[in-house]
């Protein structure tokens, strides 16, 4: 199989590299020139339990040097989805199909206004990777990890059931599964909580968890999201919801989420696919989200004063 992968970062340098080194042939596609010039010169540093091996995977920051591929994974962040989609027109043929795995609600509309609907596929993973440096990425999630993928249309086809086998070959232990939604917005539950909350201040995830002040707004922006999510006839219970957060935020608790690196890098965050989407889907099916509000308008302050924040003083 024939694969690209726009946007590869963390995340798509871990599945490109996987997928290569389970015999696909792979071609890695972002705008960094720095991280493709370094994975074209050297392969791909792939570190994983200590470990660093050398992966051998076709790299550009041209998607027409790759031409035209049987699966596409859009792994950018949600900002820049509508930028790389366009300038991926020239990898998509008839029959490719478009595979999204980033965090948040909004990718997937975003992709079918380039795509048509029956040739998306929509989905989740609990794996994590972080960049350490152009060229170098690193597996962070040390368990097994778990891949979720459902075509948007409903039907699954052949072409579906390929990825999913190529997928699996390449250790991305994946499910073809019909509950995608219920668990997208599951996952919700921690990004727009704890990794949001995780980034205000900005804490690992245990850190946040662990503070006695977290757990009133934790237990507030969940009650909000399981609200949205029941009105969209999608059945995650709150029960479900706060066990799923409290036990992930165990996990992980030394992990530093990506909108908490972001913050700490002064970049734009995801905030828009998380809290904002809660917010949204909140007023168009009129349930209140003043938690989650209240989160999206911090992290608005946040990242559009960067440059005016006051530093330095001593503690005395
Ligand atoms: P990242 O910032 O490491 O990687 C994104 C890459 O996209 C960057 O290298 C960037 O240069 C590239 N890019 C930007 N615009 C582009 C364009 N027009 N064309 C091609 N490439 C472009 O981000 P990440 O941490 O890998 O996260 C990617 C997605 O996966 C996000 O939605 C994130 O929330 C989600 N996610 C991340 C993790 C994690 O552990 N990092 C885990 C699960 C889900």
């Amino acid at each position: 199989m024939k694969v690209a992968v726009v946007g590869a970062g963390a995340m798509g340098s871990l599945f490109g590299g996987r997928l290569a080194e389970a015999g696909q042939e792979v071609w890695l596609i972002d705008v960094w020139k720095a991280h493709v010039e370094a994975i074209r010169a050297g392969g791909l540093g792939f570190s994983e339990r200590g470990v660093t091996r050398r992966v051998a995977v076709k790299a550009t920051t041209e998607p027409p040097d790759a031409g035209p591929v049987d699966l596409v994974i859009v792994f950018c962040k949600h900002n820049d989805t509508a930028e790389a989609i366009r300038q991926a027109t020239p990898l998509i043929a008839p029959e490719t199909l478009v595979l999204t795995l980033q965090n948040g609600i909004g990718n997937v509309d975003i992709i079918k206004a380039v795509v048509p609907a029956e040739r998306v596929v929509m989905g989740l993973t609990t794996l994590a990777a972080i960049l350490r440096g152009p060229g170098h990425v690193e597996a962070s999630f040390l368990g097994r990890g778990e891949t979720y993928i459902w075509p948007v249309s409903g039907r699954v086809t052949p072409p579906v059931e390929r990825v999913a086998s190529a997928m699996n070959a390449a250790r991305l232990y994946t499910e073809i599964s019909p509950d995608v939604e219920f668990r997208i917005w599951r996952k919700l539950v921690i990004n727009a909580g704890v990794t949001a909350l995780s980034a205000v201040v900005p804490l690992t995830i245990g850190d946040i968890a662990a503070h006695p002040n977290a757990r009133e707004i934790l237990e507030a922006t969940t009650r909000e999201i399981v609200a949205v999510a029941q009105k969209k006839g999608i059945p995650l219970t709150y029960e479900e919801g706060i066990e799923y957060l409290w036990r992930v935020s165990a996990e992980a608790k030394t992990h530093i989420g990506s909108m908490t690196v972001d913050v700490t890098r002064g970049r734009k965050t995801e905030i828009e696919a998380i809290n904002g989407a809660v917010v949204r889907e909140g007023e168009r099916l009129g349930v209140p989200t003043p938690a989650n509000r209240f989160i999206y308008d911090l992290i608005r302050i946040i990242e559009d004063t960067y440059e005016r924040r006051i530093t330095g003083g001593e503690r005395r």
